[in-house]
């Protein structure tokens, strides 16, 4: 990320989303960026020693992130803005490879909620973690083929008469597969650790494993007449993310509370892991960053602190509008959408509700309210299960977008702007906390 923010945030998140097709890469490209913003790479094995106002950033399984600047009296409490870095998409197979009626194949898993037909006749790639067999233990290197290399095709109408009555359905097993080459004396698997090969310099014998996800190569772009809205990948949940770190890296000022930024691999599949929103990553840098007073003070930092959970939101669609409650229905670029559920699907109540409406108010931005049919089930987010396990008071928060889920997703382009002016002003001295 070299543009800042201030040039043209949306932009720049379109490129930080294009350069970053997996988890593993959007935490790389915030690691540079934090790196460039003063912020020291701390590891989990080290001993920390802590300077107040000083910033500092870890990741877990190099897909998770937390970032803060201490505060200068960090029993004051925390400031947090948590998100998620993946996103739904289509996994290579560990023995992926296989030849089928003259083709060569992958099989793939589904991960998360995926759109499945919008993943069809796109121009797809690979991206993702190779596991080299190390000296002494295995290393891992990033991946990302530019090029498009897959496509899974749609059956032609002729052979699918019903399609456009009955809809797209796709087994996961059958369908899905995407064509890489067509059959030739070396297997998919050899072609492609070849390729692998040749692109981190290494010898195809050297990889032991893959985590390669597929992805769009098509660049996101800036769209409409008045160049309102924002087309792309991944705005769930890379554009949370984006606004949040560039908030926290633009706000300068000293604060007596520590400001944090946490970013969750895995909310896509229930965040059940350990570099998960379900794992006490979080807690346990929390703990470490006030650990040099007693536990006493932990407690009551937690007591003062306030959690801003970032994902979006479902914006109504015109097509398709009474899916949506009539008096909750979030429309692009007229900002960040506060999320509620009584069965507490989303972690917001009426105090934290009301506290988030006056940090919109207070950075210039309109706020609106979304609440699911009361006949539909309600999604969920890292809102709830980071309350649970931290017991700090949280709102559910996040941009009206449409085509959540899709391989190409919509949003409003003066949305994230205003995000990241809410966000920064949570992040002013004293703006924060309860
Ligand atoms: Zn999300």
């Amino acid at each position: 990320m070299n543009k800042e923010t201030k040039i043209n945030p949306t932009q720049n998140l379109l490129e930080f989303i294009d350069r970053s097709p997996t988890p593993f890469h959007a935490v790389q490209e915030m690691e540079d960026y934090l790196s460039g913003k003063g912020f020291k790479k701390l590891n989990e094995t080290d001993f920390w020693d802590l300077i107040p106002n000083n910033k500092y950033f870890l990741t877990r399984n190099g897909s998770s992130l937390v970032a803060f600047e201490v505060g200068s009296n960090p029993g004051e409490g925390f400031k947090i803005i948590g998100a998620h870095t993946d996103s739904p998409n289509l996994r290579l197979k560990p023995n992926a490879g296989y030849t089928n009626s003259g083709y060569l194949q992958f099989g793939v898993e589904v991960y998360g909620g995926v759109l499945l037909s919008t993943w069809t006749d796109r121009d797809l790639s690979l991206a993702g973690r190779v596991i080299l067999g190390g000296k002494k233990k295995p290393i891992s290197k990033l991946i990302r083929f530019t090029q498009p290399l897959l496509r899974i095709p749609q059956l032609a109408i002729h052979l699918n008469r019903d399609v456009n009555k009955k809809g797209l359905i796709l087994n996961a097993q059958i369908h899905l597969p995407p064509i890489f080459s067509l059959e030739k004396k070396s297997s998919p698997d050899e072609i492609l650790k070849k390729m692998i090969a040749h692109e981190l310099k290494c010898r195809p014998a050297e990889i032991t494993g893959l985590e390669l996800s597929l992805y769009d190569t098509q660049p996101g772009t800036i769209a409409g007449p008045e160049g309102e809205f924002i087309f792309s990948g991944r705005l769930d949940n890379l554009a949370s993310c984006h606004s949040a770190m560039h908030a926290l890296a633009e706000s300068t000022r000293k604060d007596s509370a520590t400001k944090v930024i946490a970013f969750y691999d895995h909310e896509e599949v229930g965040s059940e892991t350990a570099q998960g929103a379900g794992s006490p990553f979080l807690k346990d840098v929390l703990e470490r960053i006030v650990s040099h007073e007693d536990r006493e003070t932990f407690f009551r930092a937690m007591a003062k602190s306030f959690f801003i959970s970032a994902d979006m939101a479902h914006a109504v669609h015109p097509n398709y509008s009474e899916m949506h409650d009539a008096q909750h229905m979030p429309i692009l670029n007229a900002g960040p959408v506060i999320k509620s559920n009584a069965s507490q699907r989303y972690a917001t109540e009426g105090l934290s509700s009301a506290w988030f409406e006056g940090l919109c108010k207070k950075a210039g931005v309109p706020v609106q309210k979304f609440v699911v049919r009361s006949d539909l089930g309600c999604g969920s987010t890292i809102g709830p299960i980071t309350a649970a396990n931290l017991g700090i008071r949280t709102v559910d928060v996040g941009n009206p977008m449409l085509s959540m889920h899709s391989i190409r997703e919509m949003s409003g382009s003066k949305d994230h702007e205003s995000l990241i002016r809410v966000f920064k002003e949570f992040f002013r001295p004293a703006a924060g906390g309860k």
